[in-house]
């Protein structure tokens, strides 16, 4: 009686510490990484500066930044979190300068950058080799963001050159697996989710409450994201992340 009281405990136990692990890990997402001069959104961009200080808050502390790799290891590493970039602009490349300055042997920066396949080398683009450098630096994860940047839900999508063109092209380009994939504008539907699965392993929303919302159903296909803003202070950096 005494062991199943005990092992009945260690399962409320064991259930409930795993819950609350899976909860707390958040996701970032950034796009640009740069002084906002007037192109483009400026939601979308977040300072050198900015960025500067918020990775600081993280390696002050304690947490460890992951890549999706590392998913399964989540539960156990020390405050997880998983930084990640949509678009694959050039200016992330403050990004890496800046992890490469904080960098120490406690302190391993981890980050995504979601490239669109078709749009690499273009001007503000990161180019191919760029992204080879950003995948063999130990720091970057390079995954697919589609390959034109589509609305996904329009019925006329291209599913196999948008998901598996993408992300032959991305894997020739860093010789390194590509198995996550970020939906452009965040949006998906239920035939979205069905051909994800049929080329990557994780599907990333841009919503902080998507995980929640949908329970466990597709939920490795709808992993909650939550947007850091230009306008983002310290303060609510720290409210978001701990
Ligand atoms: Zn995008």
């Amino acid at each position: 009686m005494k062991k199943v009281f005990l092992l009945l405990l260690f399962l409320i136990f064991g259930v409930s510490s795993h819950g609350a692990a899976e909860q707390k890990v958040s996701i970032l997402l950034y796009h640009s990484i740069d002084e906002f001069t007037g192109h483009g959104l400026k939601g979308l961009y977040v300072t050198p500066e900015n960025f500067e200080k918020q990775m600081t808050y993280l390696k002050e502390h304690g947490f460890t930044l992951l890549t999706f790799e590392q998913w399964q290891e989540r539960e156990k590493v020390n405050k997880p979190i998983f930084i990640t970039f949509d678009d694959g602009y050039k200016n992330n490349l403050k990004a890496y300068a800046i992890f490469q300055k904080l960098k120490t042997p406690n302190f391993q920066p981890k980050a995504t950058i979601f490239a669109i396949s078709d749009f690499v080398g273009r001007p503000n683009r990161l180019t191919a080799a760029e992204l080879k450098a950003l995948a063999d630096s130990g720091i970057f994860s390079i995954q697919s963001h589609t390959a034109t940047h589509p609305d996904l839900t329009k019925p006329t999508t291209n599913y196999e050159y948008q998901f598996k063109a993408s992300k032959e092209k991305i894997e020739r380009m860093t010789g390194k697996t590509v198995f996550v994939l970020s939906y452009p504008f965040g949006k998906f539907n239920e035939r979205v989710l069905e051909e994800a699965k049929k080329y990557y392993q994780y599907g990333l929303t841009d919503n902080p409450l998507i995980h929640t919302e949908n329970g466990k159903t597709n939920k490795n296909y709808l992993i909650p994201r939550q947007y850091i803003f230009y306008s983002t202070t310290l303060e609510e950096f720290a409210r978001i992340v701990e």
